[in-house]
């Protein structure tokens, strides 16, 4: 079976003309997609239904764009400013199956520059050459695992002021021996804990968010930027944007790096994981409340918040749910209860870290008694003759179409 790795390379252009070409290829790719995401929007507006979002008939539209009214995106290929238009279609399928919104803006302000490539279209890629249509060669910084892979798609991005090319190559899956082995997973503030007794720790960036707070309050006291009034923002609060986004990017990496590892690791000895079916985008939701009448969980959500965003649950649960299959059980009670009797009293936790079971003595690291709790479903299961459908990143909840007249031509 044919899979897709994606390596980074960092890239080195050279002279600053294929710099500048890539800061206007992303711009032109900006452009074009504000324009179309108007135009379909007005359409929509107008009419309550579009003529046609396909991707076939915006290249079109983008073709006589080119030609007629906006003669300086030909100095751009514009077979990548016709392949970033691509989302737009994927965006109003989503749409009008139910499943978001519609297609946002990309301001200058809060979008990273970048533009996709697909090779044999418009990149080629000579040994450690990356080479654009109309920019030329660039150079690859960065090992490739897979000698002898084709590569595929790829995107070039700037990020903080370097620039980097995420090349997707065609590989051959490795199929795993199947384990036919299961385990329960408790993920908490800044650890998660196995029930085999295994505990990864999150890593600490403490400092890494001190610096991003310092920065964050740095741009907010300099002149930033007022859409509305037309307003942009100053050198000096770009300058404070850019050092805060180091520290955005250097917090990101790290988090990623250990969910990529654990998630590695669990993939090696599991086949199934069973974790708590917790809704992080209803615990992250603000507490409902105002300043005369505040809720009782505003300030102790507040500080929830910043934990489940940051140790990346979520994102932890998407990189299992790729490696192997992952269950979802009800995340009542699974703390308090004793794993090896299951007595359920609150009390039974002594700290947030201890467990003792008042009725048997059991003891033992909560997370760890929790994870056992949540592999203990499992045995519930089987013994019910119900299992329930495995999580899937790409299986969603379809729900009512947001429009019922759709026409596409
Ligand atoms: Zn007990």
């Amino acid at each position: 079976m044919e899979t897709h790795g994606t390596i980074r390379y960092r890239i080195h252009a050279g002279t600053a003309d294929k710099y500048q070409g890539m800061y206007g290829l992303s711009g032109a790719c900006r452009y074009a997609w504000n324009h179309y995401v108007g135009h379909l929007r007005e359409e929509f507006q107008a009419y309550g239904e579009i003529k046609s979002y396909r991707w076939f008939t915006l290249g079109k539209y983008f073709t006589h764009l080119r030609k007629h009214n906006c003669p300086w995106l030909q100095t751009y290929s514009s077979s990548i400013v016709r392949l970033s238009l691509k989302p737009i279609q994927t965006a109003y399928a989503k749409f009008y199956r139910g499943d978001s919104g519609l297609p946002k803006f990309k301001s200058k302000w809060n979008s990273d520059p970048s533009f996709p490539v697909y090779f044999g279209l418009n990149a080629k890629l000579n040994g450690s050459w990356l080479h654009i249509r109309k920019i030329g060669y660039l150079k690859l910084i960065g090992e490739n695992p897979y000698e002898n892979a084709i590569p595929k798609s790829g995107a070039v991005k700037e990020e903080n002021g370097k620039w980097y090319a995420y090349i997707a190559y065609a590989i051959e899956a490795i199929k795993k021996p199947r384990l036919a082995k299961a385990a329960g997973l408790d993920r908490n503030d800044g650890q998660v804990a196995l029930s085999d007794g295994r505990i990864f720790y999150a890593p600490d960036i403490e400092r890494k968010e001190r610096g991003q707070k310092n920065y964050q309050k740095m741009m907010a006291r300099r002149h930033s930027p007022n859409r509305r009034q037309g307003i942009k923002p100053s050198n000096r609060c770009q300058k404070a944007k850019g050092l805060k986004r180091n520290f955005d990017f250097k917090i990101k990496h790290v988090n990623d790096n250990c969910n990529y590892g654990v998630s590695k690791t669990i993939a090696n000895d599991y086949d199934v994981v069973y974790i708590e079916d917790l809704k992080t985008k209803n615990m992250t939701a603000l507490g409902k409340g105002d300043a005369v009448n505040p809720d009782r969980n505003v300030k102790s959500k507040s500080g929830l918040n910043r934990v489940i965003l940051n140790t990346g649950w979520h994102k932890l649960e998407q990189m299992l749910a790729y490696k192997m299959t992952v269950k979802k059980v009800p995340p009542h009670y699974t703390s308090q209860t004793c794993s090896c009797c299951g007595c359920k009293d609150r009390q039974n936790r002594i700290s947030q870290s201890k467990y003792k079971c008042l009725k048997c003595g059991h003891s033992d690291n909560a997370d760890i008694n929790a994870a056992e709790n949540i592999l203990a479903f499992e045995n519930k299961e089987r013994l019910n003759g119900r299992v329930d459908s495995a999580v899937k990143p790409t299986v969603k909840h379809k729900k009512e179409s947001n429009v019922n007249n759709l026409t596409v031509v």
